[in-house]
């Protein structure tokens, strides 16, 4: 069983762990009391090199081994991350500082996804076509691509790196993992836990340290033939250029700025309760936490009331005392992002109805905030604010609502408010995201796809779709006699 204390972190390539005694290494800090929970070793030049050809040498292994035996494997996977959770997720607390109930969720939930992979990896189908000329067979093969780069955020450091772990693996492929610094323990844990289960050495591999040089480095090799990334959108458009320049297979799950559309025949307060709960959930940073409030103007009012109540009631501290319902921060960076934000509605004429400051001076607590504005001129309704803020502002109808929603370029989740099926209708159909999720919070899910358009990337985590990405598609056309 894994302990609570927290882990030794370590590179992890092929049947090689290297610690940070022998590497360049930066402090892992808890952010909700700065202090020191461990070291962090980097990369170098030569462990690129290495982990290179651990994660080919093991996809010659693991492509080899039938579908049946990997799905056993990672079903050992799920059953011990199960039964870790509390130990993982006391760890996962500590570094990421979200409540441990919530860490709890976030690795059941991940332990969910990879026994969802490992039975939906045992249905990775080719098919016949039937042929033109007699005697020839005509096959559609699906081929795993080969060792992949998953680089992965801090938010959920441990469901983001696991949706792509699993979907690699269930596939047949390698991994070469670069996961967040900031937030490191639970990424080890899988590492250790897949071991336990009976992964080869190789199969998945751990980076830490510089993130241009491993990407760079990795990007250029030719054994490298995918990259997954989950992370900021202007990360994921300098590494999709870099990846083009090498004609890599990728996946882009980037940011979003979620507009929730609240219409009038709603029930104004049910739907502010609701929503008040999902947007603090790991203080807002959640690349689909509602952000975006638009609210139509007979229920405006009643709804702002009732959010701000809800807000107000919220306790904040550090995610392992009992009762705490929201931790802090991830980074100092994110308060000072809160803050320039929050400057800049005042600054601009909105107006901060609840919150607004940070709380304290040891660790990155930063108050539930709710700020109102009429138009969409203030920073906080075009960048994505990544925290604890909802922006809330009257709409007058559903071409008022629609467009509003869709002005920025990007469009990962959104959701909808309405008891009208009609509206609930042309909602869904008008919205430009890749999800929509109408009167309740129905995302997110192993068997339900997960991904964004427009600037907020391609591709799909989750769903049967989950592993278009890591297959190639090849064609047999074979004269039999
Ligand atoms: P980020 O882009 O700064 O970092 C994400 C990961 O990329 C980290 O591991 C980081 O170390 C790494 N990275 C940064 N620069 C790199 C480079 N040049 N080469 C290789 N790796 C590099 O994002 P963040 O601040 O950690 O995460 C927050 C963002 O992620 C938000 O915009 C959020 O919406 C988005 N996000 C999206 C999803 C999704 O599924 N669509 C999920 C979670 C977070």
């Amino acid at each position: 069983m894994l302990s609570t204390q927290y882990p030794r972190i370590e590179l992890v390539i092929g049947a090689e762990r290297i610690g940070p005694e022998v590497r360049e290494a930066r402090p892992v800090l808890n952010p909700a009391t700065g202090e020191q929970l461990g070291m962090m070793p980097s990369a170098t030049p030569g462990d690129l090199d290495r982990v290179v050809s651990a994660a080919e040498a093991a996809f010659a292994i693991w492509r080899a081994m039938s579908a049946y035996e990997r799905s056993a494997i990672l079903r050992r996977f799920a059953d011990l991350l199960r039964a870790n959770a509390e130990a993982i997720a006391t760890n996962l607390t500590r570094d990421m500082g979200k409540p441990l109930s919530e860490a709890v969720i976030e690795i059941r939930s991940g332990a969910d996804h990879v026994d969802w992979h490992a039975e939906e990896g045992r249905r990775i189908y080719g098919r016949i076509i039937p042929a033109r000329a007699a005697g020839v067979q005509q096959q559609v093969l699906r081929e795993p691509v080969g060792a992949c780069l998953a680089i992965s955020p801090w938010n959920f450091p441990m469901s983001q790196a696991v949706r792509k772990i699993a979907a690699a693996l269930a596939s047949g492929c390698t991994v070469i993992l670069k996961a967040a610094a900031e937030t490191p323990s639970s990424v080890m844990a899988m590492a250790d836990l897949l071991r336990e289960a009976g992964l080869p050495d190789g199969c998945l591999n751990l980076l830490w340290g510089d993130s241009n040089l491993i990407s760079q480095t990795l990007l250029a090799r030719p054994e490298v033939k995918k990259l997954s990334f989950t992370g900021s959108i202007p990360v994921g458009k300098h590494l999709a250029e870099l990846a083009g320049r090498h004609m890599k297979r990728l996946t882009m799950e980037l940011g979003g700025h979620a507009p929730v559309l609240v219409f009038d025949d709603a029930d104004p307060e049910a739907a502010a309760r609701a929503l008040a709960a999902n947007k603090l959930r790991n203080a807002g940073q959640v690349c689909i936490s509602p952000t975006r409030f638009f609210v139509q103007e007979r229920g405006y009012d009643r709804f702002v009331g009732e959010l701000a109540g809800a807000f107000a009631k919220v306790k904040v501290g550090n995610g392992l005392e009992p009762g705490v319902q929201m931790g802090p921060l991830c980074h100092p960076g994110r308060v000072v992002a809160m803050e320039s934000l929050v400057g800049d509605a005042v600054e601009r004429g909105a107006n901060v109805v609840t919150g607004g400051s940070r709380i304290g001076n040891v660790g990155n607590f930063y108050a539930p905030t709710i700020v109102t504005t009429e138009g969409d001129e203030i920073a906080l309704m075009n960048d994505e604010p990544f925290g604890p803020i909802a922006v809330v502002s009257p709409f007058c109808g559903i071409d008022d609502g629609l467009a509003r929603a869709n002005r920025l370029p990007l469009g990962l989740a959104s959701y909808v408010f309405t008891n009208s099926l009609e509206r609930a209708e042309q909602s869904a159909a008008g919205l430009q995201a890749g999800m929509v999720s109408v009167n309740h919070f129905g995302l997110a899910l192993p068997e339900t796809p997960f991904g964004g358009v427009r600037d907020s990337g391609y591709g799909t985590e989750g769903g049967s779709e989950t592993f278009d990405a890591y297959l190639n598609t090849k064609f047999v056309s074979m004269m039999t006699r």
